[in-house]
C-alpha cells in the first residue's frame, strides 16, 4: 500500500509539473511537442524585430481561441516544413525593417522551411499575411511580400492581398480583425482599437433588388452632419468604417434577460450578445460596472460606391442574417434600424492598395454582388474620363439583381465604359448546357485574348466582391490567361488589386 501511495504521489507530481511547463510554454507562444493539432489547427507564424508583430500575433491567437479555434503560435524560424505542409490555414504576421529585411526570428524561414517544397506542396493551404512596416522606406512591407511570393510559388492560396500596416495604423489592424472574424465564424469581437468616428446622416435609402433572388441590397446615400463633402474627402477605392448601434428590439430583449432596469440609451453601442453565465454576474453589478463589463460593438467596413463630385457618399449594403434569421449588426443597422437622418457613426478609411494607377491606364473591373460598389467609384471617377474601362459583373438574376444598371447603361452610352460583360447565375441555361458560363469568373476565359491585349496595353485589374468562390475563381482564371508569374508581377506593380470580403 505504501508503494502504491508513493507511486500515485509521484505520478501526480509529474503531471502537475508537466501542466505547469505546458502553461509556461504556451505563455511563451511556443507550441508544445505533440500538441500541434494538424489540419484543423490555424498556424500563426510571426517575425518580429521590436515585439509589435509578436504582440499582434498573440492578440490574433487569443481572438481565434476565444472563438473556439485551435491555434499554434510560433516564431517563423521555428516552423518546420513538416508542420507547414500539414497546415490548411496559415496566418503570418511579418515586420520588415531596413531595406526589406526580415527580422531575426524570421530570416531562416524561406531558406529552411520552404526549401524542398515543390509547386504543389501547399496547394491545400489558405494564407493571410499581415505586413508591418513604414511606408517612408522603399521596400514597404518587403519581407511580407517576399513571404507571399515564396508561398505562392509552392501553390498556396491567399484569402486576400497582403494587409499592409503602416506604422501600426489602427485601421489596417481592424481590417485584419475582419478576416479573423471570417476565419473563426465569430464576427462580434470588439475592435482592438476604437475608430474615431464622425457624424453622418442617411439622406436616402432604397432597396435596389425588390424582385431579386438573393437577400435585399440597399443603395444608401450619406451626408456629413457638419461641413460638406469636399473633392479630396475620399478617393475611388476607399472604404468606410461604420460604428453600428443596437436596435431598440435588441436592447429590449437584453433588458428582459437582465431583469432589472437600466437606461436603454446607455446600451446603444454596447455588445449585448452575452452568455447566460455572464448575465448572472451582471445582474448583481451596479450600472457603471455593468457597462464596463459590456464591450463596445465592433465596426463594419463598406466599399464607397461614389466619388465626392457626385455629392454624396454612397454605399451598397446587402442584408446578412444569422441562423435565427436575425439581421447582422452592420447591415441591419444601415438598412433597417437606423432611420433616415439619424446619426451614423462613420470614418473614411483610405485604402491605397485599391486606388487606380495613372488616369489614362486602362482598367479591367471584375466583381460580383455588392462588389460592384467598389468598382462603381472607379468608373464614376471624373479623373479617369480618358481611360478605357471594361466591367465584368456577375449576380443572380438580371430582372431583380442587375445593380446600378442605369448608371452602367449611361456610362456605356457616353463611352466611359468601353466594354461590359454581365452574367446572371440563376438565368443560365443549366439543364440544356451544364457547362455554360454561370459566374463572373466563367466570363474571363472566353475573353482571354482580349484581356491579354488590354494587359499588354498596360491595363490594371481590379477585383471586388466575394472572398468565397468569386475571388479564387477569378484568380485561377487570370492565372490561366496571363500566367501565374505575370499575374504576380502585376500584383507587385499594383496592377492586380483585390478588395474581397
Ligand atoms: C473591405 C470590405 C468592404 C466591404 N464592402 C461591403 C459592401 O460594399 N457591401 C456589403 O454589403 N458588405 C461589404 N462588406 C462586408 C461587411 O463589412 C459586413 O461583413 C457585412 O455587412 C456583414 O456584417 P453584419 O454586421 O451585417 O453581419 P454580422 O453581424 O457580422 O453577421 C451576422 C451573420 O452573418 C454571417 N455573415 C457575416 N458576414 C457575412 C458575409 N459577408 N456573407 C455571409 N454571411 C455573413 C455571420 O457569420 C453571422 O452568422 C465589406 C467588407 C470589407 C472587409
Amino acid at each position: 500500500m505504501r508503494y502504491l501511495a508513493a507511486s500515485v504521489l509521484i505520478f501526480s507530481y509529474l503531471i502537475f509539473c508537466w501542466l505547469c511547463w505546458r502553461q509556461y510554454r504556451r505563455k511563451q507562444g511556443v507550441a508544445v511537442a505533440g500538441e500541434i493539432e494538424g489540419a484543423d489547427c490555424i498556424l500563426i507564424g510571426y517575425a518580429s524585430q521590436t515585439g509589435s508583430a509578436t504582440r499582434i500575433a498573440q492578440q490574433t491567437a487569443q481572438q481565434l481561441e476565444q472563438a473556439g479555434k485551435l491555434v499554434t503560435l510560433l516564431p517563423l524560424n521555428q516552423i518546420e516544413s513538416e508542420l507547414l505542409t500539414q497546415t490548411a490555414k496559415l496566418l503570418l504576421i511579418a515586420s520588415t525593417y531596413g531595406e526589406g529585411e526580415a527580422p531575426d526570428n524570421g530570416n531562416r524561414f524561406i531558406a529552411r522551411a520552404l526549401r524542398g517544397l515543390d509547386a504543389k506542396s501547399l496547394q491545400h493551404q489558405q494564407v493571410l499575411i499581415l505586413g508591418l512596416g513604414d511606408s517612408s522606406y522603399d521596400y514597404f512591407c518587403g519581407f511580407a511580400h517576399q513571404l507571399q511570393h515564396a508561398l505562392h510559388e509552392r501553390g498556396a492560396h491567399f484569402m486576400a492581398d497582403v494587409i499592409e500596416v503602416d506604422r501600426l495604423d489602427d485601421s489596417a489592424l481592424r481590417h485584419w480583425q475582419y478576416y479573423l472574424g471570417q476565419l473563426s465564424g465569430n464576427t462580434h469581437f470588439s475592435d482592438w482599437s476604437k475608430p474615431t468616428y464622425e457624424k453622418w446622416g442617411i439622406v436616402a435609402r432604397e432597396c435596389i433588388n425588390p424582385n431579386g433572388v438573393g437577400a435585399s441590397a440597399f443603395h444608401i446615400q450619406l451626408q456629413p452632419m457638419q461641413g460638406e463633402i469636399t473633392p479630396d474627402l475620399w478617393q475611388a477605392g476607399d472604404v468606410v468604417e461604420i460604428g453600428p448601434c443596437n436596435s431598440r428590439a435588441a436592447i429590449d430583449t437584453f433588458l428582459q434577460r437582465l431583469g432589472r432596469p437600466i437606461a436603454p440609451e446607455l446600451l446603444i453601442t454596447r455588445s449585448l450578445s452575452i452568455s447566460d453565465e455572464k448575465l448572472v454576474e451582471l445582474k448583481t453589478q451596479d450600472d457603471q460596472l455593468l457597462l464596463e463589463s459590456l464591450s463596445e460593438l465592433p465596426h463594419r467596413e463598406y466599399s464607397i460606391a461614389s466619388v465626392p463630385s457626385e455629392g454624396s457618399l454612397d454605399l451598397l449594403v446587402r442584408q446578412v442574417r444569422d441562423a435565427n434569421n436575425q439581421l447582422g449588426l452592420g447591415s441591419g443597422w444601415l438598412t433597417q434600424y437606423a432611420g433616415v437622418n439619424q446619426t451614423i457613426r462613420l470614418r473614411i478609411r483610405a485604402n491605397p492598395h485599391f486606388h487606380a494607377p495613372a488616369d489614362s491606364c486602362p482598367l479591367i473591373l471584375i466583381g460580383n454582388g455588392t462588389g460592384i460598389a467598389g468598382l462603381r467609384a472607379h468608373i464614376a471617377n471624373p479623373a479617369r474620363a480618358n481611360g478605357r474601362q471594361w466591367l465584368f459583373f456577375g449576380e443572380r438574376s438580371e430582372l431583380g439583381d442587375d445593380f446600378f444598371s442605369a448608371d452602367v447603361h449611361r456610362w456605356q452610352q457616353s463611352g466611359r465604359l468601353t466594354r461590359v460583360n454581365k452574367i446572371f447565375s440563376r438565368d443560365a441555361p443549366l439543364k440544356e448546357q451544364p457547362n455554360a458560363p454561370r459566374y463572373v469568373q466563367d466570363l474571363l476565359m472566353p475573353n482571354a485574348e482580349e484581356i491579354q491585349r488590354w494587359v499588354a496595353d498596360g491595363a490594371a485589374i481590379f477585383v471586388c466582391g466575394s472572398l468565397q468562390g468569386m475571388a479564387q475563381g477569378v484568380d485561377a482564371a487570370l492565372a490561366k490567361i496571363l500566367g501565374a508569374d505575370e499575374l504576380e508581377s502585376l500584383a507587385d506593380a499594383q496592377r492586380y488589386c483585390r478588395d474581397v470580403y
